[in-house]
């Protein structure tokens, strides 16, 4: 393995107080899960379950975009940073092929760590799994474990049971983060920073670090594909309401050329993030439809096609082919802003973006800043009524999304790490970006009264909350 990536490693925690102490270990790697979310998520199946219950990855098809880290609830897999590719242990399926057991089992001296098949009644591993207390980490998330243990301590077996060192200062490592703007770092220190789920005084000794998949791109994708759909729907309410009309240049020209730019813009974004730019085309080419990126990728496509036609029918001067495709623009319109919901949903290890009412949130998210690029445009073009409209509209989602955050970041969550995710984004690492978008986005539903002032409040107040909704979501530890 290259330096500074890991498949497996052997986590330590100092549990007690000196003199009752112990230290519990635990290797630490893919758990081969039988409902496997890296498996579900990645869009050209590069991440696989062979038939033998192996979850195995192909190198070659692996267009880096990361989907399967987001979506592993241990944070098993990582980016190799020689060849850019996914890679995680794989049970040395290369080594089972030919007869031989994995290289951990053959090097490990007291026989602690066996291979076998469960569905033979007479292996070992049947035996031990049968007949003696075996567990499994986080059961919660119901991606069925393959990979049991015996005799590991809660303390290990739960990423939140451990406190972290003061400073990052473990035993044997220190975890520090990047350089750079604390709120840029994609690092993830181990263990609880502030109250473990353990009352057993748990220390951390030793862990690795890991990294948080998606950085600023992603916050950045999720901000210029609302404006991209809110533009189109915004202008396209307007004509719904009687306020504009199909022939306006507003929503002729306009608002498809704003949502076409900015789809561009996302599609740019989308494909910088990868690993492996030059392997974007094999989502469309070998698709593994139960992945939302493909999923997304169809629905921004078809979008995209959908503001051309409507540009060919404006420039054709056509009403009713722009009032035909209006049909279709709609929905798309909505799908498009509304899709990361499922992808975020797919990312399992995420629990703050397990959120029911994320879908309706990001319309509500689009409808804002489509509705701020579309008054600022009006605003330039002097076209009066749709600046009424859309001072209107911008006020109304602004108020909608802070009472969405109220909802979503008030209650108590259900789970540890959704309770340290929302921690993280309110009081704690993105803290100041996260109150600084609600300032923001608090002033701009004065829209009515300020008119175009309100445009960069709502604009930028928008991508703070997305940057501090996407990296606080992946700001707590998986192992
Ligand atoms: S979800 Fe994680 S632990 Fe489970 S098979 Fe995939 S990489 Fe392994
Ligand atoms: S990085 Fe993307 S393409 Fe590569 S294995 Fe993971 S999900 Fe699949």
């Amino acid at each position: 393995m290259p330096l500074g990536v890991t498949r497996t490693y052997v986590k330590s925690v100092d549990v007690g107080r000196f003199p009752q102490v112990r230290r519990a270990f635990q290797v630490t790697r893919c758990n081969q899960c039988e409902d496997a979310p890296c498996v579900a998520a990645c869009p050209t199946a590069a991440m696989h379950r062979r038939q033998d219950g192996i979850v195995d990855f192909d190198k070659s098809v692996c267009i880096g975009c990361k989907a399967c880290m987001a979506a592993c609830p241990y944070d098993a897999i990582f980016i190799n940073p020689e060849d850019h590719s996914a890679e995680k242990c794989n049970f040395c399926a290369h080594r089972l092929d030919v007869g031989l057991e994995p290289a951990c089992v053959v090097v490990c001296p007291t026989e602690a760590i066996l291979v076998g098949d469960m569905n033979d009644p007479a292996s070992k591993v049947a035996r031990v799994v049968g007949r003696e207390p075996v567990t499994v980490r986080r059961p919660e998330k119901e991606t069925r474990p393959g990979l049991f243990y015996k005799g590991a301590h809660q303390a290990t077996l739960d990423p939140l049971a451990a406190r972290r060192p003061a400073g990052g200062l473990f035993a044997w490592a220190t975890q520090a983060a990047d350089r750079g703007p604390r709120v840029l770092s994609q690092r993830v220190t181990s263990g609880h920073p502030r109250h473990p789920s353990s009352s057993a005084a748990a220390l951390l000794s030793y862990d690795v670090p890991h990294t948080a998949p998606w950085g600023w791109r992603v916050s950045l994708y999720t901000w210029t594909k609302s404006i991209a759909a809110g533009a189109y729907l915004a202008a396209l309410a307007l004509v719904l309401a009687g306020v504009l009309s199909w022939s306006g240049t507003l929503f002729r020209w306009v608002a498809p050329a704003v949502s076409l730019a900015m789809l561009a813009v996302t599609g740019v974004l989308l494909v910088w993030d990868l690993k492996h730019p030059l392997r974007f085309w094999m989502m469309f080419t070998r698709p593994q439809w139960r992945s939302w990126l493909v999923r997304g990728g169809v629905v921004i496509s078809a979008f995209g096609a959908v503001l051309v036609g409507q540009l060919a029918a404006s420039a054709a001067g056509s009403v009713g082919a722009s009032e035909v495709l209006a049909g279709l623009g709609l929905p798309l319109g909505v799908a498009a802003a509304a899709y990361t919901a499922f992808l975020f949903a797919q990312a399992k290890a995420r629990d703050l973006w397990q959120n029911p009412v994320l879908a309706p949130h990001l319309v509500v998210q689009a409808a804002m800043a489509g509705s701020a690029a579309m008054l600022a445009a009006a605003e330039i073009m002097g076209v009066g009524g749709a600046v009424h409209g859309l001072q209107l509209l911008l006020s109304g989602a602004a108020v909608a999304h802070l009472a969405m955050l109220v909802g979503e970041t008030t209650p108590h969550h259900v789970t540890a790490h959704a309770e340290l995710a929302v921690d993280e984004m309110t009081r704690g690492r993105f803290a100041v970006v996260f109150w600084a978008g609600v300032v923001l986005v608090a002033a701009a539903v004065s829209a009515p009264w300020t008119g175009a002032a309100a445009v960069p409040l709502a604009l930028v107040g928008l991508v703070l909350h997305e940057h501090a909704y996407v990296q606080a979501g992946q700001a707590v530890p998986l192992a």
